[in-house]
């Protein structure tokens, strides 16, 4: 810190110790969202997007008002597990709002996919413009009250999840991971992440961790025994779960019917968030 030190780290140039800059966007008034929970990967395909919609479902079992932001802009693939494929209407006033869309059980969702004329026109867009998008998520939607917005971020740990990270208020995260990822360097990564955002990590969730024979309930470890706790206990991390290879996860995703899922895979984990 420097002797002529005004505390006003925003105008100020100097990367000394005690900075403290906020790019954190402000709520804007139609919106009430009190937890902010970020679901992330160290690389896509690892089921982040199934395990964000499974934890707004069991949050909404429990009776809060759940939301779900989908920030992973390239990839959206919340609004089809939830089977909502209209689009989001716009209400017009002072200012402008984006109308969240309701799935059947009430947890309000917003994606690009609720914004584009067809789920399949590409987003071929640069980072900034990826973030801007996601940051309007979060500035130009009428949140309504929310007890819990799950985020599904962007996969990695490259410039556009740094700055949905920035940008989003997000009071925790869960990380998602295949059993391959936790003995490689990925899910290090993003852990790492996470510390230097200062965002606690809540827990670790192992998707793809086994398969239960559907005829003699045997569990087969596919991919060797399973190393989630050995690095959540090596990264200090308080909560872990495992996901079964399951087709019926895929098929209730695909059918737009997650809400129907059946199992406690992740109550532990909501458990430790609601605390
Ligand atoms: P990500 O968001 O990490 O890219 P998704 O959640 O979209 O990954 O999952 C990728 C695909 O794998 C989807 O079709 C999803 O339904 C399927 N899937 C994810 N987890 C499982 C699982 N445990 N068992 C079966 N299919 C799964």
């Amino acid at each position: 810190m420097s002797e002529n030190c005004t505390h006003d780290c925003s105008s100020c140039g100097q990367n000394c110790s005690e900075r403290k800059v906020d790019f954190k966007e402000k709520q804007n008034e139609k919106s009430n969202v009190k937890k902010v929970i970020g679901v992330v990967s160290g690389k896509g395909g690892v089921g982040k997007s199934l395990v964000t919609s499974m934890l707004a479902v069991t949050a909404k079992r429990r009776g809060y008002n759940v939301a779900v932001l989908d920030a992973d802009v390239t990839g959206p693939s919340v609004p089809r597990a939830f089977g909502l494929f209209e689009r989001a209407e716009v209400v017009t006033g002072e200012k402008n709002y984006i109308l969240p869309v309701e799935s059947k059980l009430g947890v309000k969702v917003m994606s690009i996919n609720l914004l584009l004329e067809s789920e399949t026109t590409p987003v071929i867009w640069r980072g900034p413009v990826i973030a801007g998008t996601v940051k309007q998520f979060w500035t130009d939607v009428a949140w309504g009250d929310v007890d819990y917005m799950f985020v599904d971020m962007p996969p990695g740990t490259g410039d556009v999840p740094l700055t949905v990270f920035q940008s989003l208020p997000v009071d925790g995260i869960i990380i998602v991971t295949s059993p391959q990822d936790l003995v490689s360097m990925i899910v290090g990564k993003a852990i790492n992440m996470a510390s230097m955002m200062n965002v606690p990590v809540l827990g670790i969730v192992e998707n793809y961790s086994y398969l239960k024979c559907p005829d003699c309930g045997k569990i087969i470890n596919v991919f060797g025994e399973s190393k989630v706790e050995n690095v959540a206990s090596e990264y200090n991390i308080p909560i872990t779960a495992k996901i079964p290879i399951d087709p019926n996860f895929a098929s209730l995703s695909d059918k737009g019917t997650i809400e129907l899922f059946d199992g406690d895979y992740l109550n532990n984990i909501f458990d430790k968030i609601e605390k």
